[in-house]
């Protein structure tokens, strides 16, 4: 029996977590599992019922579970409350922190049906498959942030961005013995000639670099890899970097697979796991039945593979999605002439379907 702790939160987050639940039930059936499913309110959702967007009785659930499957959280409605109140740095931030979750893992991998369906060249994005892990508890979102007055009349405002030796090894360590299982090729991307923290970041991984002979380490500006990412994405295998350059890095890349509502996400390191689609709440499409939700299905099967070790039944997922997309099933964001077009129900339905029948 594995325990999942399911935070739909705000705006999609409410239609895609239950196609993904769809997904996991047509698994537990097949293979025999039990999936216990307790729901907790998070975000703004949880702000507007308990006054606070990260309740106790949702960190404890959390705690309580095997892993968390979450939604999205935030939106135009809790904007301009104060930061701690705030969706993001309120629950997002601070539930990372409390389950130690410092690696955040974002696979970019373009599937085969969706080659029309980026923005990019075909022979740009053919066969692309990245994995981009994120330090995720550090850097400059963690860091004090300030205010203050000046002598104009106008204000400073202060983010201090700030990493240790410790932090900067443990999630190297975590992508070297990941691109070991790949295609032993690591990217460590930083802003070292600007950046003190980069330096040191840089330096450590150089430190580490010995110990992995056997991966091939490369060092790249984030302004460098912003622009190879679209220049010729094939390149990376594995990509390691901090906090805010990991968070922009994957937006980019989720545009080589097609859809940023394609990009799963695994954030670990600690007791529980926690999975989400890499995209926000996404407002502008909420309560339409609109949103794809292939992203948090796929960040299901993440769950099964890294919090279950359930590899099997995890790849029966990946291969439901894969087999629908080549049938030509599109949500919205991934239509193109030709194509059938699905709501989010109906494309959850369709994936658990072939969960159901697949081989
Ligand atoms: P967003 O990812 O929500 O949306 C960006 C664009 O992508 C929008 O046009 C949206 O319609 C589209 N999109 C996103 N997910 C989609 C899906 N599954 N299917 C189809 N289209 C999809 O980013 P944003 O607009 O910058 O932020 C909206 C809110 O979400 C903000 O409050 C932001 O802070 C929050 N946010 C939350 C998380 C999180 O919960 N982890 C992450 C990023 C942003």
């Amino acid at each position: 029996m594995y325990k999942i702790a399911v935070l739909p939160g705000d705006g999609i987050g409410a239609e895609i977590v239950p196609e993904a639940i769809k997904a996991l039930n047509a698994i537990a059936e097949r293979f025999g599992h039990e999936f216990v499913f307790n729901e907790a309110l998070i975000g703004g959702a949880a702000y507007d019922v308990e006054g606070t967007p990260l309740p106790p009785a949702t960190l404890e659930l959390c705690r309580q579970s095997d892993a968390v499957l979450l939604g999205a959280i935030g939106g135009p409605k809790w904007d301009n409350l104060p930061a701690k109140l705030r969706p993001e740095v309120g629950a997002l931030l601070p539930l990372r922190k409390e389950l130690e979750l410092y690696a955040n893992l974002r696979p970019s991998v373009l599937f085969p049906g969706l080659l029309q369906a980026s923005t990019l060249k075909e022979e740009v994005i053919e066969g692309v498959d990245i994995l981009v892990i994120r330090e995720l508890t550090g850097g400059l979102y963690f860091g004090e942030k300030s205010r203050e007055k000046t002598a104009d009349g106008g204000q400073k405002a202060t983010d201090i961005l700030s990493y240790s030796t410790y932090e900067i090894e443990r999630i190297v360590r975590f992508a070297y013995e990941a691109a070991r299982q790949r295609r032993k090729i690591l990217c460590s991307v930083d802003k070292a000639n600007v950046l003190e923290s980069s330096r040191l970041w840089r330096e450590t991984v150089s430190d580490l670099a010995k110990e992995y002979p056997d991966v091939e380490t490369t060092h790249m500006y984030v302004d460098n890899c912003s622009m190879q990412l679209i220049r010729n994405p094939r390149q990376f295998d594995v990509i390691v970097t901090e906090n805010m350059f990991g968070d922009i890095l994957t937006d980019e890349a989720s545009m080589l697979t097609g859809s940023i509502g394609m990009l799963p996400s695994a954030s670990i390191g600690g007791q529980v796991g926690l999975y989400e689609p890499s995209h926000g709440s996404a407002p502008d499409i909420a309560g339409q039945q609109k949103a794809n939700p292939l992203a948090t299905i796929l960040s299901a099967a993440m769950m099964l593979r890294y919090s279950f070790q359930l590899e099997a039944e995890a790849r029966l997922i990946e291969k439901a999605v894969k087999d629908v997309l080549a049938e030509g099933y599109r949500t919205p964001d991934l239509m193109e002439a030709g194509k059938k077009l699905l709501n989010t129900i109906e494309m959850g339905d369709m994936v658990a379907e072939h969960i159901s029948k697949g081989e």
